[in-house]
């Protein structure tokens, strides 16, 4: 089982929306409600540049 294959969920340090996100996106991920960047791709895993909340299997 890949770790890194798992969803997030995170919560948008700006506006409070909550999202849930691809553990490994390897396109940048932006909040849908005040378009702040959440993750980032590094090199396969994304680097998650908000608050995780909970992580889904
Ligand atoms: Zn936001």
């Amino acid at each position: 089982m890949e770790p890194k294959s798992r969803f997030l969920k995170v919560k948008c340090n700006d506006c409070e929306n909550e999202q849930v996100i691809f553990g490994c996106a390897s396109t940048p991920v932006t909040c849908l409600v005040c378009n702040r960047t959440l993750s980032e791709p590094t090199g396969g895993k994304a680097f998650v540049k908000t608050q995780i909340i909970e992580v889904l299997e």
